[in-house]
């Protein structure tokens, strides 16, 4: 049962309104905030941050009372999901639900990923129970399998379910009736298969399985949790993976969300890989726990793709700014968003995963299906128009 002081801690909050005037997107005054935070606590209608809101994170973060502002905000988009539903245009990106952006991504993908994916998604395998860790491919993994071609993934096998979906995406849009039934589903199919320990690709998948499904719901996953990046970094200081090339030009940062919750070590990680890579870093205005979404999240309020690409622009628009010659993320949705929003301005600095430099960085030609991959999404929302504009609304079965 979903209640708000799981999601919120009202006695701590003492109105202050600090979250939303900080906040890097709606930037309320003082007076403004105070109101919005009041109306939000009360369940009164508020327009501005349930209508605007990115699902960055940074409130929790800038809130030095503990109280979980962004908890607050999920829990009132979930009473209004309760309420209203969501819209045909949400329901194209729930990983669970039929003829999803990533579902389609998937069966669109080249045969080689398409193999990959067959491969992965046969949990009898014996290398899985032989290995001493395997890779989980959650969507933002399966929507780009090809960055799995690489020799830095030789120790790591790959299983893949579709219904081990983490549920990050119901836990954004406010389904919390969904997310918190997947996440006890979860403990129940990661009891069964019983890993000893699993490396996530994807800090959301990391994030939720590590830290927000047990605080939220109470639910525990008995087996080694590890961050991909961790296990690179500490392969490459074990010398496992040696850095031949030597790389000179500037880059600029995008950090997905979860890092921003995750804390420091988790923005540090890709950092730290670009300088031993030899990469001089330019940081964009907003970085770090207070960067701006890649857009993503900006459709989370209004459920508008129109929202997500204005956004991804201005990120790029950003990214532009610092003069560097490369935008970087390590989120494959970031580098989706991104490199859709590039297509409609190309003067903003082409966008990569930091996997594709560390493959370059040790001498092998990364596959780089990004721009293949934007192109199919803009196919998907294209075609997708009558679903995005349809008024029906519906309820996920839990
Ligand atoms: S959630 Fe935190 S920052 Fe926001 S009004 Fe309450 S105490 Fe202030
Ligand atoms: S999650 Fe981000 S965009 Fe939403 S209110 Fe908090 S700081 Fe602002």
């Amino acid at each position: 049962m979903v209640k708000l002081e799981d999601f919120f801690n009202v006695e701590a909050c003492d109105r202050c309104g600090d979250c939303f005037v900080k906040c890097p997107v709606i930037h309320l005054s003082q007076n403004e905030a105070q109101r919005e935070i009041g109306r939000l606590i009360d369940g009164e209608e508020s327009k501005v941050v349930l209508e605007h809101c990115s699902t960055c994170f940074a409130c929790n973060n800038i809130c030095t009372k503990g109280a979980n502002p962004y908890g607050l905000i999920l829990f009132r988009w979930f009473e209004r999901y309760q309420s209203k539903g969501v819209p045909e245009r949400g329901v194209m990106a729930l990983p669970l639900a039929p003829d999803n952006f990533y579902q389609v991504l998937m069966q669109k993908a080249p045969p080689d990923e398409q193999r990959a994916l067959r491969e992965w998604n046969d949990l009898s395998r014996p290398e899985l129970s032989s290995a001493p860790q395997m890779l989980l491919a959650g969507c933002n993994l399966k929507m780009m399998p090809y960055f799995t071609f690489s020799s830095l993934f030789d120790d790591l096998p790959v299983f893949a379910a579709p219904d081990l979906c983490c549920g990050e995406v119901y836990f954004r849009m406010g389904i919390l009736d969904k997310a918190e039934s997947q996440a006890h589903y979860l403990e129940e199919r990661y009891r069964a298969l019983s890993p000893k320990k699993v490396v996530f690709f994807c800090l959301a998948g990391y994030n939720m399985i590590q830290n927000l499904w047990p605080g939220y719901f109470g639910v525990s996953f008995d087996f080694d949790k590890v961050y991909l990046l961790d296990h690179l970094w500490q392969k490459i200081e074990r010398g496992d993976i040696k850095i031949s090339h030597n790389a000179k030009e500037s880059v600029t940062v995008q950090d997905p969300c979860h890092a921003r919750t995750l804390g420091q070590h988790y923005m540090d990680l890709p950092r730290r890989l670009l300088e031993e890579m030899g990469y001089s870093l330019v940081e964009m205005e907003h970085n770090r726990e207070m960067a701006l979404c890649c857009g993503y999240g900006n459709g989370a309020a209004r459920y508008s793709p129109v929202d997500i690409i204005a956004w991804s622009i201005r990120r790029l628009r950003e990214a532009r700014q610092t003069g560097a010659k490369m935008l970087v993320t390590y989120c494959t949705v970031c580098l989706l968003y991104l490199s859709v929003a590039r297509k409609l301005y190309p003067m903003a600095p082409p966008v990569y995963h930091v996997l594709d430099l560390l493959q370059t960085a040790i001498g092998e030609q990364p596959a780089m299906r990004h721009s293949e991959r934007a192109n199919k999404m803009i196919k998907y929302m294209t075609l997708g128009l009558p679903r995005m504009l349809s008024p029906k609304r519906s309820w996920v079965e839990l």
